[in-house]
């Protein structure tokens, strides 16, 4: 028995407030690696992938990073979008099995080994330099899976998948084989993107765009046919196409001009020339020519001047004029130097009209002797452009030379510019078995999220050309060519690719560079053009994007507890040209279908002002300096906060409106875990039914914001949840429910009915809230699992809990629409209050006694609610009068409502602090008013 105190004593300890060793203060960054430690002993994640086998799958495949280098802020929101999606799914009861990968091969790593190597490479044998790239990227996977971890990401970090594992490089082996076997892969000599400075094609994934200083000249071709035939004017004069050029080292490779079939050319007379470009662009050639004076002879539209003979500029050679559908008006005049060697249009022009497809360049960007030119041969091409410019002056040529800054390819890893230049290389063929049609059609069945990626990328496999697949470097996967050393034709078959991939399972792809082409090659094999019995190595390895794009082939059909299809891609924006792209093309060409089902992309993070966020940028904070200050809880709350479709902002102040919401989020979980300090689920918890009424509407509350959480969970819409569960925990519970509450939890009878259904209601609460907001908030929601009280059932770790579903029973929506009219008084009357305490009526809302009035439905409202109004105005003292006369406000929001505020009657109870006219009456506890007399006898 508890002894009353005498009056005038403190009642302080009758009281039953808040206890718990729940830490106010997050201390996240300190804090964070016990629990990843933890979580690690006690094998939460294997548990988890238990507790959900046999389950419906649902896999999301991870795009691998490079291993080469720390993470950055890109790394940090794709991987924790990631963890918050599988973790929903699982704990949604999915079996969602995170594996994530690294992309160990290719430029991007063999550029960093090169530049620790230095000159020492050259003395290494390519085994050598390839245990080099391999220990590299070993090193960075181990540095970046650490980082991972420290987000509090719960994935297979101990069996990821590595493109360098052996099995993964034979099956990178066995894909292409199939592409071979398929006749999909072809030899071809075509111009690709090349970086002089790594010395190998590039792709276009592999290419940016960036500005550069090029020389911009005008050269005119001179005929050498007679033009009487198409234009009488013309006859007997000197006639000359002008065109624009900003790369004049193609110059040499010239091989025709090109006009647009539906454009009208127009011949002026300048002094005794004749000049020919595009009527459309007349008025701006004359303009940048500088032609003050002429006379428009003849407009002639374009196919009256195809086949026609111009004299290369400098070179004993014929250009002939041909059509072409690129030419354009947007700059130049209209007539387009064609140099099939050295651009992807000029190629296709080239095939067209028979001409061959010259390339003078080495592969250090160096004329050779083809270039024509004796002073030019082994000049670099770069270095070769003033000189070309000279040549021109001195043959007459030239009109005009200036320099432009314009956008122009650059390679990703050097960041050199790059040239293009045709070489014998690989490729997958867009138009064989119609991969370019069934991509197309694979596009339309998968789902986009956003919708315009589907555009994006049905845009850019509408329009790409084939893709070469070969790359002049060391580290990666064989293309497993050969050469007959009689008469050099290539060999490249699929059961030879088998029977190398099957040395790769066991040795990695190192055994292509360890072994002879004898001993790799089956005996009975002979050259099917020649006959020859011996044959030599190629030696190109295949582009880094096909390794990664066969990941579907080697981890979602190896794994067994992956499946093929997946279910989501997620990755960057810039994916629909890189993986999403790649994977594409390999698995319509192999498996006929689409790896994914849907695929969703995510902007990239930028600063306060929308700029790229990265190392070079001012106020760059690195992201380990912001786990050590503020912890992965508020990176993972920014992931969550920010709608991820666009661009992600990110600067301190945002993290200091997130480490503000966080603190409510925080405190509003501590103060339900305060409340629940002697509540026992199993014994204590009151049915719903036999609730308090505003315990009711809570619950009520509640539903609809599980609800609205699950929705945005199953949207992708993870900016909502954050929104949700802030409004959540400050509006709904910490301004209203928690608010009014207090009294109720505070001072009712420990062990009553009214108590327990406070409890009972914000127990409920707190588990849902846990559950809902462990995807995000994961280390908050594990710290609040642990100081749960105990239930039945209760697990290890929030982890193998399972998530709230809404209960459609307690979803009381007449309920939820009184409590938005009765919050709507309490705003006006809350308002009054403050007015009141400012023109010092009354101090403590306790104080007071409040009278309200108003008309029709609400006068109803009012009355039915007589008894709770005191509870929810927080207030001590109630009347509903007929017309309140003296308004100390009159409500904005309600019409008709009107609101006294005054000094209420009797005295204030010790123990609860309400007034009332009750306080004295009662003998043994004089100090108190009746409902605190009652709890204490
Ligand atoms: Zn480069
Ligand atoms: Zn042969
Ligand atoms: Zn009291």
């Amino acid at each position: 028995m508890n002894e009353p105190k005498e009056p005038g004593k403190d009642y302080k300890d009758t009281l039953n407030l808040p206890q718990t060793d729940f830490p106010m203060k997050a201390n996240l960054a300190q804090r964070e690696p016990e629990f990843i430690r933890q979580w690690d002993e006690a094998k939460v994640y294997d548990k988890l992938l238990q507790k959900n086998a046999g389950r419906t799958k649902f896999v999301l495949h991870d795009g691998p990073p490079y291993a080469n280098g720390h993470i950055h802020f890109g790394h940090i929101l794709n991987k924790t979008l990631k963890d918050i999606l599988v973790k929903y799914k699982s704990l949604s009861g999915f079996q969602s099995d995170f594996v994530p990968g690294w992309d160990c091969h290719g430029l991007p790593i063999e550029h960093q080994v090169d530049k620790e190597l230095g000159p020492k490479k050259k003395s290494m044998s390519i085994v050598q330099v390839r245990q080099a790239c391999r220990d590299y990227a070993s090193k960075f996977v181990d540095i970046q899976r650490e980082q991972f971890k420290r987000l509090g990401i719960l994935a297979r970090w101990e069996q990821p998948y590595l493109t360098m594992d052996y099995g993964y490089e034979a099956t990178i082996a066995r894909q292409l084989g199939k592409l071979v076997g398929k006749g999909m892969v072809y030899k071809g000599k075509k111009p690709v993107h090349w970086c002089i400075k790594d010395q190998t094609a590039l792709a276009e994934a592999e290419v940016e765009y960036d500005n550069h200083l090029s020389p911009s000249i005008y050269v005119k071709f001179e005929t050498v046919d007679s033009l009487k035939e198409v234009s009488p004017q013309l006859e007997g004069k000197k006639v000359q196409f002008v065109i624009w050029t900003t790369t004049p080292w193609t110059l040499p490779a010239n091989l025709a001009v090109a006009l647009h079939k539906s454009y009208t050319y127009a011949a002026i007379q300048v002094g005794d020339e004749i000049l020919i470009f595009a009527e459309g662009l007349l008025d701006q050639v004359r303009k940048t020519l500088n032609i003050q004076e002429d006379r428009l002879l003849d407009r002639i539209p374009a196919k009256k001047l195809e086949g026609i003979a111009t004299k290369h500029p400098f070179l004993e050679r014929i250009s002939k004029v041909v059509l072409s559908d690129h030419v354009t008006l947007d700059a130049g005049t209209g007539v387009v130097h064609i140099a099939p060697g050295h651009g992807q249009e000029d190629y296709d022009v080239g095939m067209r009209y028979g001409l061959p497809i010259l390339n003078p360049v080495d592969n250090e960007g160096d004329f050779t002797p083809e270039v024509g030119v004796p002073e030019l041969v082994g000049v670099s091409v770069f270095a070769a452009n003033p000189q070309i410019v000279e040549l021109l002056k001195s043959k007459g040529a030239l009109m005009k030379a200036e320099e432009t800054s314009h956008s122009y390819p650059h390679c990703w890893r050097c960041k050199s510019p790059v040239i293009f230049r045709s070489t014998p290389q690989y490729f997958i063929s867009l138009s064989a078995q119609d991969l370019r049609g069934r991509a197309l059609d694979a596009i339309r069945r998968t789902q986009w999220i956003p919708h315009w990626g589907r555009d994006r990328i049905y845009g850019m496999v509408e329009n790409r050309t084939d893709w070469c697949i070969s790359r002049q470097r060391s580290w990666g996967v064989p293309i497993m060519g050969f050469r007959c050393t009689a008469c050099k034709e290539s060999l490249l078959r699929e059961d030879v690719i088998e029977g190398i991939a099957k040395r790769f399972e066991a040795e990695g792809a190192d055994a292509y560079f360890k072994y002879s082409a004898e001993e790799l090659l089956p005996p009975s094999i002979a050259c099917p053009q020649c006959g020859g019995k011996t044959f030599e190595k190629e030696t190109d390895i295949l582009d880094v994007w096909f390794d990664s794009g066969v990941s579907y082939a080697a981890v979602l059909e190896r794994r067994p507890d992956l499946q093929m299809p997946a279910d989501i891609y997620l990755e960057g924006t810039d994916q629909h040209r890189g993986w999403f792209h790649s994977s594409l093309l390999t698995a319509v060409g192999t498996e006929g279908r689409a790896p994914y089902k849907a695929v969703l992309t995510h902007g990239f993070v930028v600063d306060g002002e929308g700029r790229k966020y990265s190392k070079s940028a001012k106020n760059y904070t690195p992201p380990e300096q912001v786990l050590n200050k503020l912890g992965a809880e508020v990176l993972r709350l920014w992931v969550a906060a920010e709608d991820y479709r666009n661009d992600i902002r990110f600067s301190t102040e945002i993290l200091d409106r997130l480490v503000e919401t966080y603190r409510k989020i925080r405190n509003t979980c501590r103060f339900l875990l305060g409340n629940l300090y002697d509540f026992k689920p199993e014994a204590d918890w009151v049915k719903p039914a036999e609730r308090v009424e505003i315990d009711r509407w809570a619950l009520a509350a509640l539903q609809e914001f599980i609800q609205r959480v699950t929705q945005a969970y199953e949207d992708y819409e993870f900016h909502v949840i954050y929104h949700s569960l802030n409004q959540f925990c400050t509006v709904t519970l910490s301004a209203f429910y928690l608010d009014i509450l207090k009294d109720r939890l505070y001072t009712a009878k420990a062990a009553g009915r009214e108590r327990r259904s406070a409890q009972s209601t914000i127990y409920d609460i707190l588990r849902a809230i846990t559950g809902l907001m462990a995807p995000i908030l994961s280390f908050t929601a594990e710290e609040v699992h642990r100081h749960t009280p105990d239930y039945p059932g209760k697990a290890e770790s929030v982890f193998l809990s399972d998530l709230p579903k809404t209960d459609e029973a307690l979803l009381d929506t007449a309920l939820l629409e009184r409590f938005d009219k009765i919050d709507q008084v309490r705003q006006e009357v809350l308002k009054a209050l403050e007015k009141a305490r400012q023109e010092k009526v009354i101090g403590h809302s306790l104080e007071a006694q409040v009278r309200i009035s108003a008309p029709g439905e609400w006068k109803k409202l009012l009355q039915e609610n007589l008894q709770n109004w005191a509870h929810y105005f927080i207030v001590s003292q109630v009347v509903v009068a007929p017309e309140v006369e003296q308004p100390t406000w009159t409500g904005a929001g309600i019409e008709g409502l009107r609101v006294e505020v005054k000094k209420a009657e009797g005295e204030k109870c010790g123990r609860c602090w309400t007034r009332s006219i009750t306080v004295g009456k009662n003998a043994a506890h004089p100090a108190l008013c009746d409902r605190c007399g009652k709890v204490l006898s």
